[in-house]
């Protein structure tokens, strides 16, 4: 594996480079292989034992330098000094087609970005972002990939003492809003542009000429965070903790410590457990997204204009294209979900009132959908009351109104509704079995069905069923 580093070529300020820390008895426990086919990396390579050593830290690839990225980040709200504490950057592989992604150690030791912990991850948690960032993929939203885990051999202490692992994370790059916070707190001026210029040539090139390149970086990102904020709402996705440090330039889903699917539809759902006041709960996201694509052109005020209220003011512009696109994929994918093909001015009424319905209801969001596409009403309980039947009547005589058949609506609606999604308590099962029974097969048949979300057949349909009722709701946790 041949990799490059162009980051190394960023001021100094941005990286260290520093090697990952070796462990003791390093164990392949999974390998993508449509993924390292994708990116045209050899399988029988990656498998072999001088790979292994590479991706669990006990030796480095010849001619790299590997680095730990700094940045800061609003966490919960408050600006702190971050960078890479357990992860480390391999460098970056470049692709048959010229797609260059990064390849990085997640849980590879301590880095002087390290704080208090330990450099280190634990395989339960490895997994599930192997799991979940998986499932993202393969439902169309944008997100860092999972390559591989090595279990480490080694135990790492958190409220147990746990196995240890590492995650070898593949992204369009590591750039995040903190990166830019860093340089606007800690940099010069010359360092945020250098910055903007790295950004804009690896995630947003154009041939056209740029009159203002950070305004031009800011309106890509509101953009594309729009894109793929609206997609975890269609979906149902809660990230969990959305702090600066976690939204990537690239648009990518990245850190998945305390996400988790929604299973019935309500706004307020948080399963994060240091996520007290809601601020990451569902029906939020879109707003803090905004929130620190707001910090994001705080970052760049230096170098939109020289006169800073008239950066704020071009800036506050830029900003307005968050909420102009958001609003319409969300209503593009919503009118999907239902088989709607072309906008009409009572759609959003037509949507509002079948969420509040399934709200109200504690509807499962998921189920409901399916249950619409494949015409299943009789499953779902709020399916059967005179106000579903009336909002129902509504939804059929806005299809009959279109061009397109029935049968290209359905269509649309089994491209849009997924039937499978990563329930908690599947994901659960899974890295149980895997972690401490040393049963992989339960993982194994969970990626399989999770691989083609879309597809309606038997084993999908065995997904589908919700958690036993319980007294103690789901939690989630981050840094482990
Ligand atoms: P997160 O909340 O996962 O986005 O992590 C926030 C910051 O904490 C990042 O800078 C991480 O690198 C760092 N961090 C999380 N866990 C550890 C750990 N076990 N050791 C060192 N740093 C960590
Ligand atoms: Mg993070
Ligand atoms: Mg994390």
């Amino acid at each position: 594996m041949k990799l490059e580093n162009t980051y190394i070529d960023l001021p100094d300020l941005f990286y260290t480079v520093v090697s990952p820390t070796p462990v003791s008895e390093p164990q392949l426990v999974k390998l993508n292989r449509t993924l390292a086919k994708e990116l045209g990396l050899n399988i029988e390579e990656l498998e072999s034992v001088e790979s292994i050593n590479i991706l669990a830290g006990n030796s480095v690839l010849e001619g790299i330098k590997p680095i730990a990225q700094a940045y800061a980040g609003h966490q919960f709200g408050h600006f702190t000094k971050l960078g890479d504490g357990r992860a480390i950057l391999l460098g970056e592989w470049v692709t048959g087609d010229r797609n260059r992604v990064d390849i990085q150690l997640k849980g590879s030791g301590p880095t002087p970005y390290s704080r208090r912990g330990d450099g280190r991850a634990a395989l339960g948690p490895m997994l599930r972002e192997y799991i979940i960032s998986e499932a993202m993929h393969a439902l169309g939203i944008p997100t860092t990939r999972s390559l591989a885990v090595v279990a480490t051999g080694e135990w790492v202490r958190r409220q147990a003492q746990e196995k240890g692992a590492i995650l070898v994370r593949v992204a369009k790059s590591h750039l995040r809003v903190g990166t830019f916070q860093y340089a606007a707190a800690w940099g010069s001026k010359d360092d945020l542009e250098a910055l903007t210029e790295y950004a804009i040539h690896r995630h947003y090139p154009t041939q056209e000429t740029v009159e203002n390149k950070a305004l031009y970086l800011l309106e890509q990102v509101a953009r594309q965070q729009a894109d793929t904020v609206a997609k975890w709402q269609l979906v149902g996705f809660i990230h969990g903790v959305m702090n600066t440090d976690n939204m990537s330039i690239s648009g990518e889903t990245i850190d998945y410590g305390p996400c988790a699917f929604m299973d019935i539809y309500d706004l307020k759902t948080v399963f994060s457990s240091i996520d007290q006041e809601g601020r990451y709960a569902y029906g939020n996201q879109p707003r803090m997204a905004m929130w620190n694509l707001a910090r994001f052109a705080e970052s760049l005020l230096p170098i939109i204009h020289t006169d800073e209220k008239e950066a704020i003011k071009l800036a506050e512009e830029k900003l307005r294209v968050f909420d102009k696109f958001y609003k319409r994929y969300w209503l593009e994918g919503m009118r999907s979900k239902l088989g709607l093909f072309h906008e009409q001015e009572e759609d959003p009424t037509l949507i509002k009132d079948l969420l509040e319905m399934m709200e109200k209801e504690k509807a499962d969001y998921t189920n409901t959908f399916v249950a619409l596409t494949y015409g299943e009403l009789e499953a779902i309980p709020f399916c059967q009351t005179e106000v579903f039947l009336e909002w129902n009547k509504r939804w059929k005589v806005r299809q009959a109104q279109q061009n397109e058949t029935q049968e290209e609506a359905c269509d649309l609606m089994q491209r849009s509704n997924p039937v499978v999604i990563p329930r908690n308590h599947r994901v659960e099962e899974a890295i149980d079995q895997a972690v401490n029974e040393g049963n992989e097969q339960v993982m194994e048949q969970l990626l399989e069905v999770l691989s083609n979300p879309y597809r309606y057949e038997e084993r999908q349909r065995a997904y589908m069923t919700l958690p036993a009722p319980s007294s103690c709701p789901y939690k989630t946790f981050c840094g482990t």
